[in-house]
């Protein structure tokens, strides 16, 4: 064999994982068993799913079934599958590890929770504890495990105390084995290898998991007399005979929750099939059940979680929509059934009609695939606009930078997404409000909407770009995730009134005073001349009242920070010059304005106008080309100010 007995060590996130798991769950540890009965029915869905195109992988083992044995005499737990297995590599890169995509996220999480005192268990739930919680409960975990396909089966082991091992071994045939050496049972606990304990916890976590859990049980028989039905002896006499028999049973019942009756349906038995489907720990914000009949036939369940997950802007993100026909599973992360914007979606949708042999290809064409997916994103969007306002918020928080993707990726929808995007503005105190509210707001005089973008509230709210708005008493939207950027582009108007950025352009409304602007001509045109290579204007301006110099662009320019996302996206933006803009009405410029008239060439004319570009620069947030120059100028300045 090409492999030998290796030991690694468990990365620093693995070990810190573990134990966060371990101290945080140890009042729930009965959930390891439906974490590993999720890997295992997820395993036998992979199959499942190579198996519609290669009905050969499964040789014959194809009685798709999850088995628990629990030894009580050696304390262990075993749970098998005959699922897709997994390979050397796989094993490598998926037991020991967490997800290549989660590390960083998660390890940023951990740091977050120090400060924001994140409950650990909300924390956890982002990522899924899966497999690590079989650590609650054990204090040996052995996985042996054998992919379809493959000869060679693995062996993982470890007593997740730092190290693990993984080796060749032999298995009769593809799937999973996860050994469990449990731990002492504490006092008054669970003991995981009592059969009703078993039974209770499948039957509340994975009753609708969608094959057979089963257990070998013992159970007594008796011996009828076939004809006369009564107990007989071994003389013919009516006695009681007790024989004992190991049984096979099942202990889930498999129903379908999406084909039942919502009224049948518990609020619990809705989150655990969540957790199953999503591996998310959290309980869903709200869920939506329904069945279409008439032309296009399918019944759906569908989840909105209540917490984004860390992969949300991964591509190689997990566990949206399982497709499924008459129960049948066909494939998870089904992406044909919802864009990209509605992504955080998690459910099932089963459809009768559907081409049993569908490939991921001939999906996307499908008539019915698209029909349902039109009809899904109307139910979803419409239960988002009936949801009361306070758990809008909750979902808008978390998921309102995707949904509104959808305004410039689904056209059709437009009208129906508008009304759901919220945002905060200079005067709403943090709240996130709608265009509704914003333009019910508007005073009388107010013709359009004003919208700032950038990445900090606090510098948008005190940008000086704000300052005439500010005391005309007109509200301004302040944009902080980048796909406003793109929104704002596929949204020329709300009800009429068009969307107009406070820093680009000309306000036009308080309009500047013409007589004055002249006199200053000149030298505004000095000015100019000293800051050529950094400016493309210098113009008197609409937006200042208090400040005395801020940066814009004309209207068809590209914002400051759109060049800044582009540019941290890798993209070649040329160094494009922005505008200074002046305000003509601040005591420094008339001080300039002397001096200009009494000597045009004073040297201290250039120092002044490199120090207006500076402030408008920092008044924005930005970083000035040369700051030790600047702090002495100001210095300067400033003592000279005072004597
Ligand atoms: P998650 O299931 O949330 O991805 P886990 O830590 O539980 O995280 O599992 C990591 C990976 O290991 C799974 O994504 C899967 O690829 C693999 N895996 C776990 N259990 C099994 C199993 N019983 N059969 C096959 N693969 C498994």
């Amino acid at each position: 064999m090409e492999h030998e007995k290796q030991t690694y060590e468990f990365k620093t996130e693995v070990k810190q994982f573990m134990n966060l798991i371990i101290n945080s769950l140890y009042s729930n540890k009965e959930i390891f068993l439906r974490e590993l009965i999720s890997n295992a029915s997820d395993a036998i869905d992979r199959l499942g799913f190579k198996a519609q195109t290669n009905p050969d992988i499964v040789g014959d083992n194809g009685e798709y079934k999850i088995k628990i044995t629990p030894d009580k005499n050696n304390r262990t737990l075993i749970i098998s599958d005959n699922g897709i297995g997994m390979t050397y590599d796989e094993v490598v890169e998926n037991i020991g590890t967490i997800a290549k995509s989660g590390t960083a996220a998660f390890m940023a999480a951990v740091e977050k929770s120090k400060t924001q005192e994140t409950l650990a268990p909300e924390l956890i739930g982002q990522f899924g504890v899966g497999f690590y919680s079989a650590y609650i409960v054990a204090d040996k975990v052995t996985l042996i495990t054998r992919a379809a396909g493959a000869s060679e089966a693995v062996k993982w082991e470890s007593t997740g105390d730092g190290t693990y091992t993984i080796e060749p071994t032999t298995k009769a045939s593809h799937g999973t084995e996860v050994i469990l050496n449990l731990k002492a049972p504490e006092t008054d606990e669970q003991d995981f290898t009592d059969e009703w304990t078993i039974r209770h916890i499948v039957k509340k976590h994975s009753d609708f998991v969608n094959y057979p859990i089963v257990m070998d049980v013992e159970r007594e028989i008796t011996e009828k007399d076939d004809a006369t039905g009564q107990l007989l002896d071994a003389d013919g006499k009516p006695v009681k005979q007790k024989k004992t028999e190991i049984r096979e049973e099942t202990l889930n019942s498999m129903k379908a929750i999406w084909a039942k009756d919502k009224k049948e349906v518990t609020d619990e038995e809705y989150n655990n099939f969540y957790t199953h489907i999503s591996h998310d720990w959290n309980p869903p914000l709200t869920h939506i059940h329904f069945r279409l009949e008439g032309v296009t036939e399918y019944s759906a369940l569908l989840f909105i979680p209540s917490k984004a997950p860390f992969d949300l802007f991964y591509p190689t993100r997990r566990h949206g929509i399982h497709l499924y026909c008459r129960r049948v599973f066909i494939m998870d992360d089904c992406k044909e059934l919802i864009p990209e914007y509605l992504r955080f979606i998690k459910g099932v949708v089963d459809a009768p009609d559907l081409n049993l042999n569908i490939s991921r290809e001939i999906l996307q064409q499908d008539a019915l695939v698209r029909n349902i997916q039109k009809n899904l994103v109307k139910k979803i969007l419409d239960a988002l606009d009936q949801m009361d306002s306070e758990t809008y918020a909750k979902f808008y928080d978390e998921f309102g930078a995707v949904l509104k993707e959808g305004m410039h990726t689904d056209w059709q929808n437009r009208e129906k997404i508008l009304p759901l995007i919220r945002y905060q503005t200079t005067r709403s105190d943090g709240k996130k409000i709608s265009l509704k509210d914003y333009v019910a707001n508007m005073p009388p005089d107010q013709e359009e909407i004003y919208y700032i973008t950038g990445e900090n509230i606090s510098v948008m709210i005190n940008s000086p770009h704000l300052e005439v708005l500010k005391e005309k008493g007109y509200e301004v939207l302040l944009m902080t995730d980048p796909v406003d950027e793109f929104v704002i582009q596929s949204l020329p108007e709300y009800e009429g009134k068009k969307f107009k950025s406070a820093e680009k352009g000309n306000l036009d409304i308080a309009g500047v005073d013409k007589e004055k602007s002249e006199t200053y001509s000149a030298l505004f045109d000095k000015i100019k001349s000293y800051l050529e290579e950094k400016v493309k204007d210098v113009r008197p301006s609409s937006h200042l009242k208090d400040s005395v110099s801020c940066m814009s662009g004309d209207a068809g320019d590209m914002s400051a920070y759109m060049a800044k996302l582009l540019k941290s996206a890798g993209q070649d933006i040329p160094e494009a010059k922005r505008i200074l803009e002046l305000n003509i009405n601040h005591p420094l410029l008339e001080k300039m304005q002397h001096v200009f008239e009494s000597d045009s060439n004073d040297p201290s004319l250039k120092d002044y106008s490199v120090l207006l570009l500076d402030l408008a620069i920092v008044g924005e947030g930005g970083k000035v080309d040369n700051p030790s120059r600047f702090i002495k100028m100001v210095g300067d300045l400033t003592a000279r100010a005072i004597s």
